[in-house]
């Protein structure tokens, strides 16, 4: 794969800024580059750090989000793209068919914005939060949404996959897949 190269504009680096008021890891950070350490076992600590994940997926105005992106370099996603949010630990795409291209943003990219190939329905298993083996159907935007999750998982970024010509900037409306 072949990286873009990221220049933020500077009207979009206050977005940008990582601290107290929004704790999610902004691109290039290392730790958003490192595949993430499997789950053993879902313990109390782990529901707590989803819990901590759905409070900073939320404030961004996300509907994803994944360990790598507060530093825990852990396979855990939360997904909201059906309405409630919820946590999918260890999550292994098993099957993908169809093909989509949709536009895509990125909470650890804040403000840039393209179009993104990906399959149209995922078959997807995981542990949920009281570590029960699921396995469950996908698709459309919640399909797409934990492909790029996943993606996070093993430090590969939408701009990996990107269609680059439709690359921009554009100031979060909300109309955009954030995750
Ligand atoms: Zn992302």
């Amino acid at each position: 794969m072949m990286p873009v190269s990221v220049v933020v504009p500077d009207e979009f680096k206050p977005l940008w800024e990582t601290g107290d008021a929004s704790p999610i890891v902004k691109y290039p950070a290392e730790v958003l580059r490192i595949p993430a350490k499997p789950v053993e076992r879902v313990n109390k600590e782990l529901r707590q750090l989803a819990e901590e994940m759905i409070r900073a997926m939320r404030q961004a105005n996300g509907i994803g989000l994944a360990g790598p992106q507060v530093g825990r370099s852990v396979r855990v996603i939360i997904t909201a793209a059906e309405g409630r949010p919820r946590a999918m630990f260890n999550p292994e795409i098993l099957e993908a068919s169809g093909e989509v291209v949709g536009q895509e943003g990125c909470l650890s990219l804040p403000g840039l914005y393209g179009d993104v190939p990906r399959a149209q329905r995922v078959k997807v298993r995981f542990l949920d939060d009281q570590n029960r083996v699921r396995v469950e159907e996908h698709e459309g935007l919640s399909a797409r949404v934990i492909q790029h999750e996943v993606d996070h998982l093993d430090g590969i970024l939408f701009i990996d996959k990107v269609i680059v010509e439709t690359l921009h900037w554009e100031w979060p409306s909300g109309a955009g897949e954030r995750v």
